[in-house]
């Protein structure tokens, strides 16, 4: 079949994009053109079957079920949609030669890495074509592919046998999902059948599922057999592979961070570790968020030959979305999980799967039953095999089944819609917007696969009070729904078949943290005063006006944080300066006299705005954030602030910069404030800066004789400090704000703002870390900006510390070697600490907020 050129200009070979994914055809194979043409065209006749979100990439399903898929530029998905005008949509019919996407080319080369369109047939790992010089878009012809890509060859090879000596596997993990794939790819590249031999048994080299039911692990000996004119060759290759296949296949496809003994894998199978973003304990039944019940029937009405068709058309469609989603991975530089799509990639492709559903067919069965049953009886067949990284591999196999079966028999309902009481939710991740959402009457825990602690889920999570778990073992999402199990956030563990005497220490322990947060929220209207009589002002982070409300009545001392940013996220534009200053008004109002220390927006890195396109950065949380983005464009940071002075309060309101990180950000801010104030002809207001960079902690001696006041943000400060991203899952337990380095910027902050009077406080996730109190009042830190709950907690703890004690621990801690020292010497601490001695009438304040 004839793939017509979709764009005029410059043939280059796939392996020359400059792009890994698409270089190493983990989409699949096919060329690239250089364009001179800025009208995409289809390349043949078919249907309309993905269009990105993004605009930049479409792909055409011929009704053969051939598939082309066109991605215009690389990481142009950054653009979200800018300079990308599409002429046709979902499910449109098109001819060949029809513009499909038209694209402003000079934009598009200023702010994408480079214009060169790919043009791929998804999951051929091995097309024929000539290389060199230009094609005229929709007329030339690209290359030529073969039908049926996704039939598998059943007619037996003739030909000469050959086999190989026997070899030993070196990879540590034993031939799991990703190495199996690389050999089934490999192996493709002949025209021989090829066996895999252990022991009695044999496997086909051209399916991950056979060769995994191997159950091949380290150490273990293997040979290869071939039949079939290169035969030869063959069993040398493969066996060569399997000799380069050591560490280095854990190295390129699972990146060692990734195994298991750094994750912290329990040994107990019903433990499934992650990492604890929110405290505390919740029993409950799971509740599987996105799990479909397909209603499938049994028996088909059509001929075998059109109910195949069917079953192609959906693998077809998995294949490209598998597509997708590996170009977006990679775009988020998560090379691990774009092998893991490529393993998937391989599942669909399987020969003993598609033979084994074309078996069921020719029984007469329907698709959907067919795939079904062939993917459960493989899935139930691995999980059986008694070993942990092959039952992974089922959830793999139970994953690529759901997919395909969405596009043979849609959902007809979500066994999920009614919450069970005391639902304990399981996702692969939910937004910021559902977690607030949650019915709080029914939900007591929730635990999502990826995301890290400081994720704004995980501050959600903590604000709601409702223990959580992110990045969690995969393995949760096929717990079944009903299960009761045990979540303990404070671990990071999710226990399933819990025993009578576990449930019964577990609801122990439930009934301790009540009693104490009961006691604890009887006196949060009063100061948090130490017993040396030094009052420490505990305040609120905060969103919205409903957060402010449960401030007051939590007894905060005041509003530390209020960030701006979710009156910007999860919407089309931007808000208005009037929508703007009626938010801030209103949250004023409910504080009174409390004072309101708002953030101005912070956006950028892991917080992108749909309506503020910024251009495709290498390292966005190192690019333009934060402050850097009111720089930027001053007209958001204007309006903002505009919006802010003309709130009338009863305290004095404070306007915070997030992430100042030079002497320049902050005056270039300063300026603009002062200019907006002067044209409002506002009275003065305090001004402050976020301390969530090193630099800025450095330079805190200098900053200290310019602003009113500093808040240190741990959860960036801590990122930046150990070069590790908040967010992510591998390192997550890693990132902690104890750490020494961390303190040691801290105590630094606290100082200067000591000697020039300016008061110093911490918004950051340490400050409502009950453990860490004792640590940062030692430092100097007068202020706690804390989640919700954690309002009466931290003040109770407070309560418990006297100064001249926690300064003496804080001096030690900044000499320990890791944060699991400086915990441990905390809690040592504790046991030593005395009694509370309740609030003292008269309470010196070191320093005054204004
Ligand atoms: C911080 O970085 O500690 C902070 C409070 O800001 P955010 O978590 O919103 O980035
Ligand atoms: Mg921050």
């Amino acid at each position: 079949m004839k793939i017509i050129a979709p764009l005029s200009g410059l043939k280059i070979s796939l392996m020359d994009v400059p792009d890994p994914v698409f270089a190493q055809k983990m989409v699949g194979d096919g060329l690239a053109i250089d364009p001179t043409d800025s009208t995409l065209r289809s390349p043949m006749d078919g249907r309309v079957t993905l269009i990105h979100a993004s605009k930049h990439a479409i792909t055409i399903s011929h009704e053969n079920g051939q598939q082309v898929l066109m991605h215009i530029g690389i990481d142009t998905v950054n653009l979200k949609g800018e300079g990308f005008t599409p002429k046709v949509k979902m499910g449109d019919q098109v001819k060949m030669g029809q513009p499909l996407i038209e694209f402003d080319a000079d934009l598009i080369a200023q702010k994408a890495k480079s214009l060169i369109t790919m043009v791929i047939v998804p999951g051929e790992s091995s097309l024929t074509m000539t290389l060199g010089g230009s094609v005229r878009g929709g007329h030339d012809v690209l290359f030529e592919v073969g039908e049926g890509h996704f039939k598998p060859v059943q007619s037996k090879k003739l030909g000469a046998a050959a086999e190989s000596a026997w070899v030993k596997v070196q990879l540590p993990a034993g031939l799991h999902a990703r190495p199996a794939a690389l050999m089934v790819s490999m192996a493709k590249n002949f025209l021989s059948e090829i066996e895999v031999l252990k022991g009695e048994k044999s496997g086909n080299a051209k399916s991950v599922v056979s060769l995994m039911s191997l159950e091949i692990g380290y150490g273990d000996q293997i040979r290869f057999r071939a039949q079939g004119e290169d035969a030869g060759k063959a069993v040398s290759e493969m066996r060569d592979l399997i000799l380069d296949l050591r560490e280095d296949a854990q190295e390129v496809h699972a990146p060692k961070l990734a195994k298991p003994a750094k994750t912290g894998k329990s040994n107990d199978p019903n433990v499934l570790t992650g990492v604890g973003i929110s405290p505390g304990l919740a029993i409950g039944r799971v509740h599987q968020v996105r799990t479909e019940i397909f209603v499938i029937t049994e028996v088909s009405k059509l001929d075998g030959s059109q109910e195949k068709s069917v079953l192609n058309k959906a693998l077809a469609t998995a294949q490209t979305e598998l597509s997708a989603l590996i170009a977006q991975v990679k775009s988020q530089t998560d090379a691990n999980r774009a092998a893991i799509f490529g393993a998937h990639q391989e599942l669909l492709q399987d020969p003993d799967l598609l033979s084994m559903a074309n078996g069921f067919i020719d029984q007469g069965k329907t698709a959907a039953f067919a795939w079904r049953k062939t993917t459960e009886e493989h899935a139930g067949r691995l999980a059986k095999l008694n070993n942990e990284l092959l039952a992974n591999r089922a959830n793999d196999l139970r994953d690529v089944s759901r997919r395909v079966l969405m596009h043979l028999a849609p959902p007809s309902a979500k066994k999920n819609d009614v919450l069970p009481d005391n639902a304990i939710l399981i996702a692969e991740n939910l937004t910021p917007s559902e977690t607030v959402q949650l019915d709080r009457s029914k939900v007591v825990g929730f635990c999502t696969t990826t995301g890290g602690a400081t994720s704004h889920v995980a501050i959600r999570a903590r604000s709601l009070g409702l223990p959580a778990l992110a990045g969690a073992d995969p393995a949760v999402l096929n717990i079944e729904p009903g299960t009761e199990v045990v979540l303990d956030g404070e671990r990071g563990e999710l226990r399933r078949n819990p025993s009578p005497e576990q449930k019964a220490e577990v609801s122990r322990l439930q009934a301790e943290n009540l009693e104490r947060r009961q006691a604890a929220l009887k006196l949060s209207h009063q100061p948090a005063i130490t017993r040396d009589g030094v009052r420490i002002e505990v305040a609120a982070n905060i969103g919205n006006a409903e957060d402010a409300r449960q401030a007051v009545e939590l007894g905060a001392d005041g509003v530390g944080l209020l960030r701006s940013e979710f009156l910007f996220l999860e919407r089309n534009d931007a808000p208005s300066e009037d929508e703007q200053f009626q938010v801030y008004q209103e949250i004023a109002d409910i504080l009174g006299a409390k004072p309101l220390v708002i953030r101005t927006l912070d956006v950028g890195g892991d917080k992108p705005l749909r309506y503020l396109p910024m251009p495709p950065e290498e390292n966005p949380f190192l690019g333009v954030r934060g402050i850097r983005i009111g720089l930027a464009r001053p007209e958001i940071l204007r309006t903002q602030v505009r919006a802010i002075l003309r709130v009338k309060s009863k305290a004095k309101i404070h306007i915070m910069f997030p992430m100042i990180s030079t002497l320049e950000e902050w005056r270039d801010a300063k300026a603009i404030l002062e200019e907006e104030r002067q044209t409002l002809k506002a009275p003065p207001v305090a001004v402050g800066i976020m301390v969530e960079v090193p630099s800025t902690a450095l330079m805190a001696d200098v900053f200290a004789q310019e602003v009113d006041f500093f808040s240190i943000g741990t959860n960036d400060l801590t990122q930046y400090t150990l070069a590790m991203d908040r967010g992510h899952k591998d390192l997550a337990k890693q990132v902690d704000a104890l750490h020494p380095s961390v303190l040691k910027l801290i105590e630094m902050t606290a100082r200067a703002g000591l000697k020039h009077g300016k008061w110093v406080g911490v918004c950051g996730g340490l400050a409502s870390d009950l453990n860490a109190v004792q640590i940062l009042l030692g430092l100097g830190v007068r202020e706690l900006s804390v989640s919700l709950p954690s309002i009466p907690l931290v003040k109770s703890k407070v309560r418990e510390c006297a100064i001249t004690e926690v300064e003496t621990l804080a001096k030690q801690v900044l000499n320990l070697k890791n944060g699991a020292e400086v915990r441990a010497l905390e809690k040592k601490s504790q046991n030593q600490l005395m009694p509370a001695l309740g609030p003292t009438p008269s309470f010196p304040q070191t320093i005054e907020r204004d």
